[in-house]
């Protein structure tokens, strides 16, 4: 079934290999689905306070792990996921399963789950939400959406009014990869998020680059003037750490903190982590 007889006039191109393999994802993950999500797995990156590196929550990141292909990145699998509509089916999971895993962590830390268009326009987020929060107990400003820029190319009255109802239940909403999608700074002024995550495209040229320092400025005075916290992702070094610092960003998340770990590694992390903050302190 892996192997995926037929096109064997595609290996010659490059592009048809591509089409082809992201056929072969969607096949795989329609079963993958249908068949009760256990292939899929969260992974918990944690962010911090910029202050003193205290957890201030982690974001969950969803796995993918086919028997047969091994992990599948989702880079590769959300995209076909959006597409088919069987990212309703899955987000729906990631909601439940990462509401319920944060009723393990401390009070003051929240978790932060990636929304996509298609639940937000089709699939009905505002009920899965709601339903997630009571089922697992959750309180509901413990939850964060993220909600990637570019999909605000269409900006409806429709998607308005989806994100007020989620601002309504009391979760808070986070534009995520910032400075990578097309959105005019006017549009972002009128949406309800309540926190810009700096793409970490950004990152990569820092502490170097006064165009990537500069894009960084921006967004935090955007953030300073709409009154919303500013996080910077995909922080890997101390000198980038000491610039972000410098700049003012309230939060940060990234490789130097933590990397993508497994729910009992955060909560450990989360011990770990208070723990060397009480002695900071004391
Ligand atoms: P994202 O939401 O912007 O997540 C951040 C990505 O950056 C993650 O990749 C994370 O592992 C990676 N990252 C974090 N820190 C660093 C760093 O210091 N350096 C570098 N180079 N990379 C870092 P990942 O886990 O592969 O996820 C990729 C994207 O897939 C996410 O980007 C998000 O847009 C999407 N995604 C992940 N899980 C879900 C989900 O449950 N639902 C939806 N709709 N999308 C998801
Ligand atoms: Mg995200
Ligand atoms: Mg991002
Ligand atoms: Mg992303």
């Amino acid at each position: 079934r892996i192997q995926g007889g037929g096109g064997v006039a595609y290996y010659d191109s490059n592009h048809a290999q591509q089409l082809q393999r992201a056929r072969l994802i969607e096949r795989e993950m329609q079963i993958a689905v249908k068949g009760g999500i256990d292939q899929f797995h969260l992974a918990y990156q944690p962010q911090v306070y910029t202050r003193d590196r205290s957890p201030a929550g982690a974001e969950a990141l969803l796995r993918w792990m086919h028997p047969e292909m091994g992990l599948i990145s989702p880079g590769e699998f959300v995209d076909v996921a959006e597409a088919t509509g069987l990212i309703v089916q899955l987000g729906r999971w990631v909601l439940n399963r990462a509401c319920q895993d944060a009723r393990a962590w401390p009070e003051e830390v929240t978790v932060a789950v990636n929304v996509s268009p298609t639940q937000l326009l089709r699939g009905g987020v505002v009920d899965d939400v709601r339903a997630a929060l009571a089922s697992s107990g959750l309180l509901p400003h413990r939850l964060e959406l993220e909600i990637t820029e570019s999909n605000f190319l269409t900006v409806t009255n429709e998607l308005l009014s989806q994100l007020e109802e989620l601002k309504a239940l009391g979760v808070s909403l986070a534009l995520d990869d910032f400075g990578t999608g097309y959105s005019s700074l006017g549009y972002i002024a009128n949406f309800p998020v309540d926190k810009i995550k700096v793409d970490q495209t950004f990152m990569r040229g820092l502490p170097q680059s006064v165009r990537d320092q500069s894009v960084i400025f921006a967004a935090q005075v955007l953030g300073e003037g709409l009154g919303i916290e500013v996080l910077c992702e995909g922080v890997e070094t101390e000198e980038q750490y000491q610039l972000v610092r410098s700049i003012g960003c309230h939060k940060m998340q990234g490789y130097l903190f933590g990397e993508p770990m497994t729910a009992v590694d955060i909560l450990q992390w989360f011990a770990d982590r208070r723990a060397s903050a009480l002695k900071d302190a004391g």
